[in-house]
């Protein structure tokens, strides 16, 4: 297999290139990508990736895969991975469109109104109205068609209670997407409507929660008596459920990226660089043989990148190698991160990255790569997708199934 680009991917590439090093600093080879150290997403930080997105939209740059009419440039997923591929060699803000972008815009795309269009997405394409997901709530996660917070019609606008949790950024959000209760006498996925919310409405509460590595990046949402528009609502009432499965496929897609693929040769780095029994540790034999293992499971990782690759060359939808690839990865991205802290020695345990070698990169991922394995499917729920759908293996026992909602016992 060929894995060069052809010329017209060569010439996109270049013309890509260009326009980044017009704005932006190239990092070194020897750089930890900030993204990569989790930049805290203070308000500072915020109005620079809101700025760098204006940029790239001014420039034609932006949302390349969404058609034109909505803001994007009609190009190729494949166009997509090359223009992200050269953004990563640079220093680029926070990323905080992953949600928007790469979910709740294709959902309203395939689900909204011709007004919802025309009034959000070119909005969210240039970036400066963010939007963030509300779906999981404290007992509704891996069983999101579980989840208890109620929308109940009152005239033109329907009435919100409950609870959400996890909800990335919804503290400098202004937007969001949320799938409520509309019936409980339905069985649990038929009751669900759609809606979009305005984070700043009366009566909407963000907590954030502070994290293990420092951050605060999640939070809780509480909705209390939040009226929200008739015209808020995307798709039709009880249609919530296959609303929501659009946007979970475009989150596998855009989380499926093998995990820790790219950071071997920092970990290569830090082997030349640490030293055990007083000789750099890359010459020890018990840590050249994890080395070895590790760079094939990235090679693994890597290959399995490029079938997907080649898929949507040939224009096909990613199928389950999205899924593998994020089964493997993030345990990857954990176990890497845990090697590398163990090379370091006592300095393994220190956070300061001005201290800490590579500006403590591994310690940063070790405290956020359990959140990958959760995120968009965890690692269990990703292993019966792939025995269910790929291997074809029976399904789980799903003693819920047509219940009305309100006849499951909930514990409380
Ligand atoms: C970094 C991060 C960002 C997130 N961002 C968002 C966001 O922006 N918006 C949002 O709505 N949510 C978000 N979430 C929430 C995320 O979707 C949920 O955490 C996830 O779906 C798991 O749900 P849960 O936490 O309720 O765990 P549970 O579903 O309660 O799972 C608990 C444990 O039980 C296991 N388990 C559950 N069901 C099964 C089963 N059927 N078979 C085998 N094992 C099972 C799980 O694998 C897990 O180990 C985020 C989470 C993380 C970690």
């Amino acid at each position: 297999m060929n894995f060069d680009d052809t010329p017209q991917e060569a010439e996109f590439r270049a013309k890509a290139r260009a326009f980044l090093e017009q704005h932006l600093e190239p990092l070194n080879p020897d750089e930890v990508s900030p993204n990569l150290l989790g930049e805290r997403e203070d308000e500072g930080a915020i109005q620079k990736a809101k700025d760098w997105q204006a940029t790239k939209y001014d420039n034609g740059w932006a949302v390349l895969t969404w058609p034109k009419e909505y803001g994007g440039q009609g190009m190729g997923r494949l166009e997509n991975v090359i223009f992200n591929q050269e953004e990563g060699k640079f220093k680029t803000p926070a990323a905080i469109y992953g949600i928007g972008h790469g979910m709740l815009g294709p959902t309203l795309m395939t689900h909204g109104t011709e007004e919802q269009k025309e009034r959000y997405l070119k909005e969210m394409a240039r970036g400066q109205v963010v939007w963030c997901q509300l779906f999981s709530e404290p007992a509704a996660g891996s069983d999101l068609a579980g989840l208890r917070t109620s929308a109940v019609k009152d005239g033109d606008e329907w009435v919100l209670n409950g609870q959400k949790i996890w909800s990335t950024g919804a503290h400098f959000c202004d937007l969001g997407m949320i799938v409520t209760r509309t019936d409980p006498e339905l069985p649990k996925h038929d009751g669900l409507t759609y809606f979009i919310v305005d984070m700043n409405a009366p009566g909407v509460e963000c907590r954030p929660i502070k994290q293990i590595n420092g951050g605060a990046g999640f939070n809780e949402v509480f909705f209390n008596d939040v009226r929200v528009p008739a015209e808020y609502r995307v798709g039709g009432i009880g249609e919530g459920w296959k609303v929501a499965i659009t946007t979970l496929m475009n989150e596998r897609v855009s989380i499926g990226a093998g995990g820790g693929a790219g950071r071997t040769k920092d970990l290569f780095r830090l082997a030349r660089e640490c030293r055990k029994n007083g000789r750099p540790a890359i010459e020890d034999t018990a840590v050249r043989q994890r080395l070895a293992d590790a760079f094939i499971t990235s090679k693994g990782l890597q290959y399995t990148g490029y079938r997907t690759m080649s898929a949507i060359s040939r224009g096909a939808t990613p199928g389950p190698e999205g899924s593998i690839g994020k089964a493997v990865g993030a345990p990857f991205s954990q176990e890497l991160a845990a090697f590398a802290m163990e090379l370091q020695g006592v300095m393994g345990g220190v956070m300061d990255s001005s201290v800490a070698p590579q500006d403590a990169m591994w310690q940063e991922s070790y405290l956020g790569s359990p959140g990958i394995r959760i995120a968009g499917g965890t690692d269990e729920i990703l292993r019966n997708v792939i025995a269910e759908r790929v291997l074809g293996l029976p399904g789980e026992h799903r003693s819920d199934k047509g219940v009305p909602f309100r006849d499951i016992p909930s514990g409380s």
